[in-house]
């Protein structure tokens, strides 16, 4: 066994991928290097999420595959971090007494610390909800040198009643504005060209910031401004939105700041009334479709995903009508579609009426024969236009090269290139969820 090496799984959303980032780098400021062999590693960290389906399954699986291990090697630190170390807490070392560390979603700077006591003192938790650390503080070991995410918030204020986030990420607590900025800046001096402002409501930044003055106080609107005005960034991403806090200032700010990206994530999740309101969404289908409205016209060519629900309790026929009804109409560029179950310890999971699951899967196929419809109807809009795109690297088979577009459509191109590149790429074919392009030179005219 090397004595420095640690393994680090993450099972979860781009937070949870982004508190792994901040885990890597934490570990390697402590003279770590990773490997992907649990024998070689002298520490497992399991980065858990809440919010996929069987996450505890998947968590207590791999626990029970690191007990042998454990056995053979008593010096392995095994650590289960994230959102079900939160929410779980001291169930986790009941059930898998070979766990050193717990370390909740709060407690992440305190990682290190609780390494070197579990050596000396036996196991470790820390699931305290500390207000005055924010995880983006930490070294960060990154997977690409030309893009980042970028926390600007954590936790939510909002009470949607499948979701588990409020209860294990808490309520929201927004970083400076000051401190964003910085982290922007370095990482732009570092030849960072794309971020992604990361927040679990993060249109609803700077809500629960206090500043001497309140009209003083910094909203989303100003800093997707403050950021575009960073020197050598040239692509602003943002994720997730909630349509309620997509304000007019919002919207203005992404039309008039030219490194915003032409691409939102507008999470939709029923087209019923009565079901958004039982989901405790605070909006109506008119005004959501409303909203889209606005926002395509404030921002043309703009591409909208989303995210939509099946199955939710007491959902009928009629409810599922309506959702492929605004479906049909708002004409999304994508859509993660996920079959409702419940999240034990989520207020819906109490509901009765709970969907029969052959029900639930036939209404799934029929969304998903939808939204791959019109999926492939917007890409195919694409065809024969020119775009910008940067170049990510080599495709998951290593058959060309992938690279997106500002509106987040996936181009893959023949021609191998360097992760990092911008180049323009003409779309000569088009698939529901990627394009295919030829690089061509630099004149003539780009598509948004
Ligand atoms: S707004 Fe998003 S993060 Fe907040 S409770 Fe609703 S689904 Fe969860």
């Amino acid at each position: 066994m090397a004595a420095s090496r640690y393994l680090l799984r993450t099972f979860g959303c781009q937070m949870n991928e982004h508190d792994s980032e901040r885990i890597g780098g934490m570990l390697r400021s402590d003279g770590m290097t990773p490997t992907g062999d649990p024998s070689e590693a002298r520490v497992v960290v399991l980065n858990t999420c809440a919010i996929r389906e069987n996450a505890d399954n998947r968590l207590y699986g791999n626990l029970g595959h690191l007990k042998p291990l454990k056995e053979r090697n008593p010096d392995l630190r095994v650590v289960v971090a994230g959102c079900l170390a939160q929410k779980d807490q001291g169930r986790i070392q009941e059930r898998a007494p070979w766990v050193d560390v717990v370390v909740g979603t709060h407690a992440l700077p305190h990682l290190l610390d609780l390494l070197r006591l579990s050596e000396t003192d036996g196991p470790q938790m820390d699931v305290r909800e500390y207000t005055d650390l924010f995880p983006s503080a930490l070294p960060a070991a990154r997977e690409d040198d030309f893009r980042a995410w970028v926390s600007v918030s954590v936790g939510c204020d909002n009470a949607c009643t499948f979701c588990i986030v409020p209860l294990v990420r808490g309520a929201q607590r927004s970083r400076p504005l000051g401190d964003i900025l910085a982290e922007v800046q370095g990482l732009a001096r570092r030849g960072v060209v794309e971020i992604t402002l990361l927040g679990q409501n993060v249109n609803a930044y700077g809500r629960d910031l206090t500043t001497p003055d309140r009209s003083g106080r910094p909203l989303f609107a100003d800093l997707l401004r403050r950021v575009n005005e960073v020197e050598g960034l040239r692509r602003i991403r943002f994720t997730s939105p909630h349509p309620h806090d997509f304000t007019q200032d919002v919207i203005a700010a992404m039309a008039e700041s030219e490194n915003v990206c032409e691409h939102i994530h507008f999470p939709l999740q029923s087209g019923s009334d009565r079901v958004l309101k039982a989901m405790r969404r605070s909006y109506r289908r008119d005004r959501y479709l409303g909203w889209l409205d606005r926002i395509r016209k404030a921002v043309p060519g703009i591409a909208i995903s989303t995210d939509v629900i099946v199955g939710f309790p007491g959902e009928t026929e009629g409810d599922f009508a309506d959702t492929l009804d605004v479906v049909g109409r708002a004409r999304f560029e994508s859509a993660y579609t996920f079959q409702y179950s419940a999240r034990p310890g989520t207020r819906a999971a109490l509901f009765e009426q709970q969907v029969p699951q052959e029900v639930v899967q036939e209404r799934f196929e029929r969304l998903v024969a939808l939204q791959e419809r019109i999926s492939l109807e917007r890409s195919t809009e694409q065809v024969g236009k020119t775009f910008e795109v940067l170049v990510e690297g080599g495709d998951r088979k290593g058959r060309s090269t992938q690279a997106r577009t500002r509106t987040n459509r996936i181009v893959h191109l023949r021609e191998p290139l360097g992760a990092g590149a911008f180049v323009l790429a003409r779309i000569v074919s088009a698939h529901p969820h990627h394009l295919t392009g030829e690089v061509v030179p630099a004149v003539g005219t780009v598509a948004v």
